[in-house]
C-alpha cells in the first residue's frame, strides 16, 4: 500500500475542498464522487473524506461497500478505489459492522471521529482532498472546519437543486461560509432538467434558472448545471467503477468545467 509508512494527517495535501448542501438528497455526494473522478481523470491524486456520519453514501457510490480500513503504525490506511491508488476514500461506513447500521452518537463522539478522520488517516500526498459534509449547517460542520483549519481549505462547493425550497436552504450555507470565513468556490445546480435517454430532449421537471439567479444575487460563482441522468443514477446504485464507462454521462460533462476551474 502506497500510504503505508507515511505519517497520518493532511501535511501532504495540497488543496482541501468541502462540498456542502442546504438539505439532503440534492446530490451532494453525487457531485463529490463526480468531482473526484473528474480530477483523477485529469491526472490528479485525490482523497475523499466522507464526514456525513449519519448517511455515508460515498462507499456505495464508488463500489466500495464492505471494504475494510487497515490500521498501520502511522494510522488508518484509507480504502483505494483503483489499482493505481489515485483515489483514496475514508468513511464511517468502512468502520461499521454492517453497512446499514445506524450511527446514533451524541455530538462529542461525532466531533471526535471527524477529528480522527483528519489527523489519524494516512492520506499521504494528495493534490485534492474533497470533504463530503452532512446536509445543512451543524455541529459537524464546525468540527470539520476546526479540524481542517490548519490546512487553510481552498473553499466550498455548494450543491442545490433548482426548486425554491432547496435554494432558500443554500442561502443559509452562504451565510455559514461567510460567518466562518470559508471561501465559496461556487454553486452547482444539480437535477437541473431531465435528459430523455431516447430522444435527448431536456425537460425541466422543476423551476429553471434558480441556481444561477441565486448565485448572482449572493455574488458567488455559478459553476453549472448537472441534469438528472438515468445512466448516472444507475451507476450510482451499483457503484461507480473505474472499469465502467461512467464518465460518459452528461453530469461528468457539466462538472468538467468545475474540475478545470479548480
Ligand atoms: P445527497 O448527498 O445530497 O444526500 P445524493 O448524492 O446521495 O444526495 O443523491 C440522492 C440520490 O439522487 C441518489 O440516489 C443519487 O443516485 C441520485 N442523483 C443525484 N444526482 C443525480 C443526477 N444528476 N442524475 C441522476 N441521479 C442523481
Amino acid at each position: 500500500m502506497a500510504a503505508e509508512g507515511e505519517e497520518g494527517g493532511l501535511s501532504g495535501v495540497n488543496h482541501v475542498i468541502l462540498v456542502l448542501s442546504g438539505k439532503g438528497g440534492v446530490g451532494k455526494s453525487t457531485v463529490t464522487t463526480q468531482l473526484a473522478l473528474g480530477l483523477v481523470e485529469a491526472g490528479k491524486k485525490v482523497g475523499v473524506l466522507d464526514v456525513d456520519l449519519c448517511g455515508p453514501s460515498i462507499p456505495r457510490m464508488l463500489g466500495l461497500s464492505g471494504a475494510d480500513v487497515h490500521q498501520s503504525s502511522s494510522g488508518w490506511i484509507p480504502v483505494f478505489a483503483d489499482h493505481d491508488q489515485r483515489l483514496s476514500v475514508m468513511s464511517i461506513a468502512f468502520l461499521l459492522a454492517q453497512e446499514d447500521d445506524a450511527v446514533i452518537w451524541r455530538g462529542p463522539k461525532k466531533n471526535a471521529m471527524i477529528k480522527q478522520f483528519v489527523t489519524d488517516v494516512v492520506w499521504g500526498s494528495l493534490d485534492y482532498l474533497l470533504v463530503d459534509t452532512p446536509p445543512g449547517t451543524s455541529d459537524e460542520h464546525i468540527s470539520t472546519l476546526e479540524a481542517l483549519r490548519t490546512t487553510n481549505p481552498d473553499g466550498a462547493v455548494l450543491v442545490s437543486t433548482p426548486q425554491a425550497v432547496a435554494l432558500s436552504d443554500v442561502r443559509r450555507e452562504v451565510t455559514f461560509c461567510r460567518k466562518t470565513k470559508l471561501p465559496i468556490l461556487g454553486l452547482v445546480e444539480n437535477m437541473s432538467g431531465f435528459v430523455c435517454p431516447h430522444c435527448s430532449e431536456c425537460s425541466n421537471l422543476f423551476s429553471t434558472g434558480g441556481g444561477e439567479s441565486l448565485a448572482q444575487e449572493t455574488n458567488i460563482p455559478f459553476l453549472g448545471r448537472v441534469p438528472l441522468d438515468p445512466r448516472l443514477a444507475a451507476c450510482l446504485e451499483t457503484g461507480l467503477n473505474f472499469s465502467e464507462t461512467h464518465r460518459d454521462t452528461s453530469a461528468s460533462t457539466a462538472l468538467s468545467n468545475l474540475v478545470q476551474s479548480l
